[in-house]
């Protein structure tokens, strides 16, 4: 039986046009989403597509209303009659959007969030391939119970686990500490085990606000001056994005113990691209009250943080509890 999916589009390159085939500039977001789907069905894609143009943005300014508006209209599409939902979205901020999304619904239907590196326009395109391959994990029964799904370069990933790693390659999605969980073509669909969520609910409940967490990046020779700006400008919680395991310059970690102390949570996280920052290795997390981010990277940290603020959850303890979670 054809599937009904609901397509909801923000913008991003998988909507830019303007590249004139050779040409390097071009704008994110022109094209409405009901030219994707009709090139799709003109294709011979086998869903009916039901779509809606939410936004036109490049998601580099992807932003809180922005945030509440989707949420509201996935939900409906879920409670509706649609069997999977697609989101198109830049792949700037795909990670966050789908963090914060999978964080904030239940792992049943398939919710999907796609992007393109190349315009429609561009030579090599990969916007309608990537589509027509969210059309197939989304169509897919065997996506239900995996939370939100990340559809790039013919590979899925969960939502927990990708980062954009590349900057213009169509290949530019990674995934830790899971690479990718299922390979898809538009006529084909591996899945590389079973379901890990299934009849999972919403981690947290979508809240009324999100807090100002900001995310504070360490370098060689750095100070703690940015501390101080970052608490100085209303920051109600700090994501160190590390060198290594986590770590700054001593005065970096004293003013961000300070800062923890004084009831701003702070987690630790690293710029490196992959592996763990755990708890109590060369940095005191017990005795500063730190939270270690684990598998998180500080895009991801930084969702996660927010909402177990705006949850009123700030015992470190409790957070760690959370970022520990799989
Ligand atoms: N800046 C664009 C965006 O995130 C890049 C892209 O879509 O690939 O909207």
């Amino acid at each position: 039986m054809t599937k009904r999916i609901t397509v909801l589009a923000t913008g991003g390159t998988i909507a830019g046009s303007g590249a004139r085939g050779t040409g390097r500039g071009y704008t994110p977001g022109r094209i409405g989403v009901e030219t994707l789907a009709a090139e799709a069905r003109a294709l011979g894609i086998a869903a009916e597509l039901d779509t809606e143009d939410i936004a036109a943005i490049g998601s580099q300014n992807i932003d809180w209303a922005l945030w509440e508006r989707l949420h509201a209209h996935i939900a409906a599409a879920l409670a509706r009659d649609a069997a999977g939902v697609i989101v198109t979205h830049g792949t700037d901020t795909a990670e966050e959007t789908a963090f914060l999304l999978d964080l904030t619904l239940a792992a049943g239907k398939p919710v999907v969030v796609v992007g393109a590196m190349r315009p429609a326009d561009a030579v090599g395109s990969d916007g309608m391939r990537n589509f027509a391959n969210a059309v197939r994990v989304a169509g897919d029964p065997a996506a239900c119970g995996r939370g939100v799904l990340v559809v790039m370069g013919d590979e899925v990933f969960a939502a927990s686990d990708v980062r954009k790693a590349a900057t213009t390659s169509v290949d530019a999605f990674r995934g830790f500490p899971r690479g990718p969980i299922a390979a898809v073509t538009p006529s084909s669909l591996d899945w590389f085990g079973p379901p890990a969520r299934a009849g999972e609910g919403a981690r947290f409940a979508w809240p009324a606000a999100l807090p100002q967490v900001d995310i504070l990046a360490a370098y060689a020779g750095m100070g703690d001056c940015t501390v101080e700006a970052l608490l100085g400008c209303g920051a109600r919680g700090l994501v160190l994005e590390g060198m290594g395991q986590g770590n700054a310059p001593d005065a970096v970690i004293a003013a961000l113990a300070r800062a923890a102390r004084g009831g701003v949570p702070v987690v630790r996280s690293s710029r490196v691209d992959q592996g763990y920052v755990d708890r109590n290795l060369e940095v005191d997390d017990d005795a500063l009250g730190f939270v270690a981010a684990r598998s998180h990277g500080p895009a991801k940290a930084r969702i996660l943080l927010q909402l177990l603020i705006a949850s009123g959850i700030t015992d470190p303890a409790a957070m760690q509890a959370h970022f520990d979670r799989r």
